[in-house]
């Protein structure tokens, strides 16, 4: 009996100290992640058309941060946590939130947290887009608790986290998608109780409502080029200004630009907006869905600044608008 005591004690502290090897490999942050860190710290966002050399030399040691650490396949999501891009969001993430809570102004500012996830402030409302990472670390759960509103483009997962969505409606903010199925819809109302259901707002395509300060409009598009899957642009005005998100999303039309009217910022998917840039005529443009680590290095290497700018360089007419690459945690102030 004693013996049979001292074997499960045993087996209890092996578990204890792998659990805690575990712990210690994903909290810890080797030197790379925080030289990076401070080298964001030390840089701020430059728009394309003036941008120092200084500014494009970040640009490509974060390119090289994020290649340095992929793999031929995608990476399992197991070894996507203990990776250093990884870790380097997560920190940033903290930031983030701080930012925003501090705060205040007339003025609109806009966070870039990863993929296609942003938050916008514009006096007290914070309006938040896609906020999603690999994995929903402890940090975004935490970051959410800013968003009063929350715009999904579509349900894949490097857009919409379900525990985003949970918190957020719990906390009594409000969810807007534009989902013709309802299959989407239903999804959200899943994660939490009745009661929370009369803060999602699902949008007939091209119409505009009014939900608590702000202006909202969602217009159906194809997800990519793929004609079976949903998608849907959102805009939003806030204060003076009309915000507009892609998602995945291309434009059945070039119509429906017109139902978006005067465009301040066009938070852009770089992989498929490129040819409506002109068309839209933004007077910012931030460049998203690059650097998303749930792929494989060649489309990594494919979705970085340097082809971004690379393509932008080779755009043969010019565009009015201000475009300007955000590395994750970083903000502009739009004027
Ligand atoms: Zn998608
Ligand atoms: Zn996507």
């Amino acid at each position: 009996m004693k013996k049979f005591v001292k074997e499960i004690l045993e087996s209890i502290i092996v578990l204890l100290l792998l659990s805690g090897l575990l712990l210690l490999g994903y909290v810890y942050n080797p030197k790379k992640v925080l030289r990076i860190k401070e080298n964001l710290d030390n840089s701020s966002p430059e728009e394309y058309s003036s941008m120092s050399l200084e500014r494009q030399n970040l640009l490509s040691e974060f390119d090289d941060f994020i290649l340095e650490s992929s793999t031929k396949e995608a990476k399992k999501l197991i070894q996507l946590i203990y990776s250093n891009p990884y870790k380097l969001n997560r920190l940033v993430l903290n930031d983030i939130k701080k930012e925003v809570e501090g705060y205040s102004g007339e003025l609109l500012e806009i966070w870039y947290v990863y993929n296609m996830g942003v938050v916008a402030k514009h006096k007290e409302d914070v309006i938040c887009f896609d906020l999603s990472t690999v994995i929903a670390s402890s940090n975004l759960l935490k970051l959410s608790d800013v968003c009063n509103y929350l715009f999904i483009s579509h349900g894949d997962g490097d857009h919409f986290s379900s525990r985003v969505a949970k918190r957020i409606l719990e906390n009594n903010g409000k969810i807007i998608i534009q989902d013709d199925t309802g299959i989407f819809e239903e999804s959200i109302k899943a994660l939490v109780s009745e009661d929370y259901w009369e803060n999602i707002y699902n949008l007939d395509s091209g119409k505009e409502y009014s939900i608590g300060n702000i202006n909202v409009l969602g217009i159906k598009t194809m997800h990519r080029m793929q004609e079976e899957k949903d998608n849907a642009w959102l805009s939003v005005k806030v204060g003076k200004y009309n915000i507009v998100h892609t998602g995945d999303g291309v434009l059945d039309s070039h119509s429906d630009v017109n139902l978006l009217g005067n465009v301040d910022v066009l938070l852009a998917n770089s992989i498929v907006v490129p040819l409506s840039l002109k068309d839209l005529n933004a007077k910012y443009i931030i460049p998203l869905h690059m650097h998303e680590l749930g792929h494989d290095r060649e489309f990594l290497k494919e979705n970085s600044f340097s082809s971004y700018l690379e393509k932008l360089n080779g755009f043969e007419e010019s565009i009015g608008s201000k475009i300007y690459p955000l590395v994750w945690g970083e903000s502009i102030e739009v004027v």
